[in-house]
């Protein structure tokens, strides 16, 4: 069958740099226009200090990026959380963005199968003063979480959990975090929109990684989408975050 112009338009394959892009707006300029007018004038000196320390990374793909961290620290203040976990830390731009947002006497379980690259922020973490709220654990997340639960006084005892590590184990968080996570606390999935791939077709051109993960990605959108424990709500922030509201 013949495909005229304005088909083929439609049908155009969507191109390398659109699937790695970092934000999912129409343009860049409107995602700038973001930062410039709402972000930045707010985001706090030491989180501008670590987001252009990790700028420099090799690596600096995977730090949250500074409107992705406005909206969890108003998540965070908005629910009153007091208790929070985080899986994932690389340099700590959300864990900094999460430790400013908490109450003086709030604590974030931090955990990272590396110290190295925590270790990169930690200093611009500790002038910032509120290092006293992080507890870093370093090690592979399942096994240090199967060992919290193993004490059933930790069953449901985070307000918050924010989980940005290893995609292909998401589905396996989701099973630990909901127990510890409290009813009518909150869980936010990072990432679910992966570059875009979720709904680019199965043969589109995208990075290596983007291809080898984005069929856990779909997994766990769909699963979150059916399960009956939670209320959940997609936000295309950053790249696309679930926010999961446990209800049983
Ligand atoms: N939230 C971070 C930020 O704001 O910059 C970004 C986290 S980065 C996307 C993913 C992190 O997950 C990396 O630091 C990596 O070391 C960690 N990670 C990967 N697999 C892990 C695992 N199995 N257990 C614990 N951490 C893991
Ligand atoms: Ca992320």
């Amino acid at each position: 069958m013949a495909v005229n112009n304005d088909e083929k338009e439609q049908i155009k394959p969507i191109g390398h740099n659109e699937l790695a892009h970092k934000s999912l707006l129409q343009s860049d300029a409107l995602y700038q226009y973001i930062l410039e007018t709402s972000v930045f004038p707010r985001e706090h000196p030491c989180l501008k200090e670590l987001r252009e320390m990790t700028e420099k990374h090799p690596r600096n793909l995977m730090a949250t990026p500074a409107d992705e961290g406005q909206l969890l620290s108003m998540l965070i203040k908005l629910i009153n959380a007091k208790n929070t976990l985080e899986i994932g830390v690389f340099t700590g731009y959300s864990l900094l963005s999460t430790a400013l947002a908490l109450p003086s006497d709030g604590k974030v379980l931090a955990l990272d199968v590396s110290r190295e690259n925590y270790e990169l922020g930690l200093p611009i973490i500790e002038k910032s003063g509120v290092a006293n709220k992080i507890d870093f654990r370093e090690g592979q997340a399942l096994p240090l979480l199967d060992e919290l639960l193993q004490n059933e006084n930790n069953k449901g005892i985070f307000d918050f959990v924010f989980v940005d590590a290893d995609k292909d184990n998401y589905l396996n968080y989701h099973k630990r975090v909901l127990d510890l996570v409290k009813i009518g606390g909150l869980i936010g999935y990072d990432n679910t929109l992966w570059c875009g791939s979720v709904a680019a077709p199965p043969d589109a051109p995208m990075m290596d990684y983007v291809k080898r993960l984005r069929g856990y990605v779909i997994e766990l959108n769909k699963y979150l989408a059916q399960d009956s424990r939670i209320e959940i709500c997609q936000l295309p922030v950053g790249d696309g975050i679930t926010l999961c509201r446990r209800i049983s």
